[in-house]
């Protein structure tokens, strides 16, 4: 089954308790591919990036099979920037730099070879992005997953609110779903957003693992305890690839099906958060994914005898 994804590609700078890089590459649409790419190919990846950009990592990109004819290169503008620096709970962060520069300009166009995929990954993007890649489709994906911030909530919620109703599955955190909905329970909040549009949502509550409701049911996913956690940019992004790969993998939509591509969406975050950037998604190999995987199934197992 084919995939499309769309999110920014760039560069960012990061802060951490552990550490710090001034330059890595980074971008929603980027960590996607690397997570997705292990399950599905191709990814059909739709993004902008600067004359800046490293070949070197379109490269690396392609040889996992990620196309690139969506990918629109700038000759005179630079790659996206973004900056943040993480508090020592690892789980909140905040933004210091957001220089969109391509990004400003960015209108996508769907290749004609990307149409027709059965699956459609809306990274975190302006929400009339989003839904102009969803207009340039002529045949509805089978599943379509986005992601949004409270940035998006605060200054453009009317563009939220129309693609929400054209989307199957939101990715948010908590405090987003509590922003968007106006609910602090997160039942209700849940509630509210289904009835927006998504007829599933997906809460991410960091390091406190995610949630996944669907008409009345709810089911939970823990996140792995690390030992160490260096870097949690682009755990979402990650969550979000490994979710919508393995569903496009298996072409099974159904609620059960999701509940596994939660764990497995988990388990590729929790590499992705072990180094910087990208890197530790580069280094795994499918035989590191399954024992990963083996090892939530492992966190979460147990007997109970309740005669
Ligand atoms: P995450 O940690 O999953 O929220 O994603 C972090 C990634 O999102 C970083 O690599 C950034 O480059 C990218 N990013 C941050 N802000 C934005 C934005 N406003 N639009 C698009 N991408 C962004």
């Amino acid at each position: 089954m084919s995939l499309i994804s769309v999110g920014s590609m760039a560069f960012d700078a990061i802060e951490t308790p552990f550490g710090k890089v001034d330059q890595i590459v980074g971008g929603a649409g980027t960590y996607i591919a690397y997570a997705a790419s292990n399950f599905v190919q191709p990814v059909q990846q739709i993004s902008i990036v600067g004359y800046d950009f490293p070949k070197a990592e379109m490269a690396e990109l392609e040889s996992r099979g990620v196309q690139l004819d969506g990918v629109e290169v700038v000759p005179d503008k630079k790659s996206f920037f973004w900056s943040g620096r993480y508090h020592m709970d690892m789980n909140t962060r905040d933004t210091l730099v957001t220089d969109l520069n391509v990004l400003a300009d960015f209108k996508p166009v769907v290749p004609d070879q990307f149409q027709g995929a059965d699956f459609l990954m809306l990274g975190n993007l302006a929400p009339a992005t989003q839904l102009s890649v969803i207009n340039q489709l002529k045949t509805r994906p089978k599943l379509i997953v986005m992601d949004t911030m409270n940035f998006w909530m605060d200054i453009a919620l009317a563009d939220l609110l129309a693609v929400l109703k054209k989307v199957d599955v939101l990715m948010v955190n908590d405090s987003e779903a509590r922003q968007l909905s106006g609910e602090y329970s997160l039942v209700k909040a849940a509630r509210k957003v289904m009835e927006m549009g998504p007829k599933f949502l997906v809460i991410k509550k960091g390091e406190h693992g995610a949630l996944l409701f669907h008409d009345k049911h709810v089911f939970f996913a823990p996140a792995l305890p690390l030992e160490d956690v260096f870097d949690p940019t682009g755990a979402g992004d990650t969550f979000a690839g490994g979710f919508i790969g393995y569903l496009a993998k298996t072409g099974d939509i159904s609620f059960d099906n999701m509940k596994t591509a939660i764990i497995v969406g988990s388990a590729m975050a929790s590499f992705c958060v072990e180094q910087f950037g990208p890197n530790r998604l580069k280094e795994i190999t499918k035989a590191d994914i399954d024992a990963r995987i083996g090892e939530f199934v492992q966190l979460v197992n147990f007997d109970i005898d309740l005669s």
